[in-house]
């Protein structure tokens, strides 16, 4: 039995956490639940769950919790992620906030030892350096959900880094593949959530529209498997059956496959070293008569080339990419700016970016990443619509 605190309980990854929990009573137990604000679902799925603790950031929504006629303990507060997923009595802690804020569960986890499965990726794009030495000496597990690492995890079966030639995540490509860029720049942003293959939340959805999803991506695998960025490869295969290949030196290389449903890449990062049944849409081998891979086209990838400027950069650059990049979604979702503008924006911010000198630290990339989001909204002021 595996007690779980799961973190980001409202989302789609969160969705699809509770689908998981439903479908394997003996094996996953829910100690704790956290969100943003959503009280109403939270408690939902508390009851539905016996769940007895809960967490929600928006401190309003926290009372709106406490005066509900639920009989838990209602956390809030940034600080109660934390809380959460240092318990002790939890030993898996499931990651699924969106966005930066996400790091500071995701070390409290590691240090204490824990597994921790880990759908934001948005931690190891901040930290993976110091992530990776905190596993190292406490013993905790950084287990890819994203489905793509997933599928590196599971190719790689625990072979040695030294066995593997070449990497290669796949991209759907998003919804605009076969779209001329130029026709692109007004995109709105229900064009832009209109994911071809995945069902994801906003701000994962517009990022694979930019294809910077894809950028966090390399960054995510070089420091999860220990790989050079040259050893990281991106190509798009709009059908998303195909996650990841992995070249190993021999030449032999080893792909995983299957349907694109996150709760498979999450049970696996909950069952791994074992395999449990689950009832999940299977495979419909003989009827894959049309997998299809071709190269990113280098005009349409900006978000990927600033993602790899960003990781040779090193120290806090990769922080300051994604906070830039939080805030210039927040901005387009909220129809401030063009979708053409997220890009630029994001690279104007990145340019402007000093990287420090001394070692890095968490501290330092706190502060990087609110100099990022600072300096966005700076660049974007001149381009706002109301
Ligand atoms: P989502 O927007 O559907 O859900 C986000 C969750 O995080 C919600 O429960 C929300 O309450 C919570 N949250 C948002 N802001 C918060 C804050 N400030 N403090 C605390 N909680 C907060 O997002 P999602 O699509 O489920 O993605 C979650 C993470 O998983 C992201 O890092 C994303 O990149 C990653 N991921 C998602 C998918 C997918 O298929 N959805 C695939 C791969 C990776
Ligand atoms: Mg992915």
């Amino acid at each position: 039995m595996k007690r779980i605190a799961l973190l980001g309980a409202t989302g789609s990854i969160g969705s699809a956490a509770l689908t998981l929990a439903r479908a394997h009573p003996d094996r996953i137990r829910l100690v704790s639940l956290a969100a943003r604000s959503n009280d109403a679902a939270l408690i939902r799925a508390a009851e539905e769950f016996h769940v007895r603790r809960i967490a929600l950031v928006d401190p309003e929504a926290a009372r709106r919790a406490r005066a509900s006629s639920w009989r838990g303990e209602v956390l809030e507060g940034e600080k109660a992620l934390v809380t959460l997923a240092e318990e002790d009595g939890v030993d898996v802690v499931v990651n699924a906030v969106v966005g930066g804020i996400g790091l500071h569960p995701t070390v409290a986890a590691l240090t204490r030892g824990k597994r921790v499965a880990l759908a934001n990726k948005e931690s190891v794009v901040l930290a993976g350096e110091l992530l990776t030495a905190i596993a190292r000496r406490s013993g905790g597990v950084l287990m890819p959900v994203d489905s793509e690492h997933s599928g590196v995890f599971q190719c790689l079966q625990g072979r040695p880094v030294a066995d593997v030639r070449r990497v290669t995540l796949t991209a759907s490509g998003g919804p605009f593949l076969r779209r001329d860029p130029k026709t692109i720049l007004d995109a709105t942003p229900e064009e832009v959530l209109r994911h071809p293959t995945w069902s994801m939340g906003e701000r994962i959805t517009v990022d694979c529209a930019t294809l910077i999803n894809k950028g966090f991506e390399v960054i995510e695998a070089r420091w999860l498997f220990g790989l050079t960025p040259e050893q990281v490869d991106v190509v798009i295969h709009p059908q998303s059956i195909v996650h990841a290949f992995v070249e190993f030196v021999d030449g032999s290389v080893v792909a995983q496959l299957s349907m694109p449903d996150m709760r498979l890449p999450l049970l696996y990062a909950l069952s791994d070293p074992e395999r449990w049944e689950s009832d999940l849409p299977r495979l419909p081998i003989p009827d894959l008569t049309a997998l299809s891979f071709e190269r990113p086209d280098p005009a349409r990838c900006l978000g990927l080339t600033l993602a790899r400027r960003a990781l040779e950069a090193g120290g806090t650059a990769p922080a300051v990419l994604n906070a830039a990049d939080e805030e210039a979604v927040r901005l387009f979702l909220g129809r401030k700016i063009r979708f053409g503008d997220l890009m630029p924006l994001v690279e104007e911010v990145l340019s402007a970016h000093r990287p420090g000198t001394g070692p890095l630290t968490l501290d330092g990339i706190v502060e990087s990443d609110a100099w990022a989001r600072g300096r966005l909204h700076e660049a974007a002021a001149p381009m706002t619509r109301g």
